[in-house]
């Protein structure tokens, strides 16, 4: 089968390789008809995350089950799917609490060696472990472009919001307008923010920023603080979302924030990053930080989706076949495009 492998910073390839074979009873074989390429896969291409050449990429996707284990029970053979970006053990102490993102099993599709080593979902077909827990059939009607967005990208906007634990008439400042930022412009509405901004330097994205109702404050152009402060009365906004992982983004998001207000942080930090733990300690600041636990979210994300109160519109994914990787990679490196949908 072919699947996009990582080759060295910068270059993917489109190679063949086995075709998976379930090695647990838990285990499924998922026929993939969209994989989505996520900002995190960005990461790995761009040699920030270390990867094994050869890697197969990929933790979005939508298909069709064509393989189950005797101990799958949630899904069956032949039924439509999506799945989350993580597959946890579903037993462990942490599992048992729901913290499903702590499991310490935990393994990552298409992330290589700091993820277990388990092979992404960009391919024609995946091997996907703990498949009763990893697994969702998707609601009728949900189109591929929607439906991938609820195991990753819109699960972590979602989980963005609620561990900040934003309250219905507070403000909420998004840093980073992609695709994770935009998921959490739309959940903070969602959690009844009286006002959302959205903090970028990518035109194009503050303008889906604001056909989603958010305010749009270009870093770079403006003083960020004093442009969420003039919405404020010049206190900041109750919650801050940081959904970049980069140092750059987690100063401005602790000082978009108000004193003794909630930075949540789930964009992607593969490096240190420092913070001016003195602000932090005399604003009385509460940092919350870590992998979304999009197991424990994906049937409410869904529900949403399924209503029609959360939408993929505004990520509209450019498709193109998986052969075109390569190109699409490097197009999406470039931030030509919110969101790629690889097609096998
Ligand atoms: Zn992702
Ligand atoms: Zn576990």
């Amino acid at each position: 089968m072919r699947a996009v492998a990582f080759e060295r910073p910068g270059s993917v390839a489109i190679v063949d390789r086995p075709e998976p074979e379930l090695l647990a009873s838990d285990d499924a074989v998922v026929r993939i008809e969209a994989a989505g390429i996520c900002g995190s896969d960005l990461h790995i291409y761009r040699g920030r995350v270390p990867t094994q050449p050869g890697f197969t990429l990929g933790h979005e996707y939508v298909g069709t089950v064509v393989a189950a284990g005797d101990a799958v029970s949630r899904v069956r053979v032949g039924d439509r799917v999506l799945g989350t970006f993580m597959a946890v053990c579903g037993a462990c102490g942490a599992c048992r609490r729901g913290e499903f993102s702590l499991c310490g099993g935990i393994r990552l599709f298409g992330l290589g060696p700091l993820g277990g080593c388990l092979q992404g979902t960009q391919a024609e077909l995946a091997l996907v472990p703990h498949a009763n827990l990893t697994l969702r059939r998707v609601p009728p009607g949900l189109p591929d472009a929607t439906a991938l967005l609820a195991g990753d990208v819109m699960a972590t906007g979602y989980h963005a919001v609620l561990a900040a634990g934003l309250v219905a008439g507070e403000t909420c400042a998004v840093v980073g307008a992609g695709a994770v930022g935009l998921c959490a412009v739309m959940c903070a509405h969602l959690a009844g923010a009286a006002a959302v901004f959205a903090i970028d330097s990518v035109e194009p994205r503050l303008e889906i920023a604001r056909s989603l109702g958010a305010v749009a404050v270009h870093h770079g152009e403006h003083d960020c603080r004093r442009a969420v402060g003039a919405h404020t009365s010049g206190r900041g906004a109750d919650v801050a979302i940081e959904a970049v992982g980069s140092p750059d983004a987690l100063r401005t998001a602790c000082r978009v924030v108000r004193k003794g207000g909630t930075v949540s942080i789930v964009g992607v930090h593969a490096e240190p990053a420092a913070v001016a733990m003195d602000d932090v300690f005399i604003r009385g600041l509460r940092i919350v930080a870590g992998l979304a636990n999009v197991v424990a979210h994906v049937d409410r994300v869904l529900a949403l989706m399924a209503a029609g109160r959360l939408q993929a519109g505004p990520l509209a994914a450019d498709e193109v076949p998986l052969a075109q990787a390569p190109e699409a990679y490097a197009r999406f490196d470039r931030r030509e495009t919110a969101k790629i949908l690889l097609r096998p």
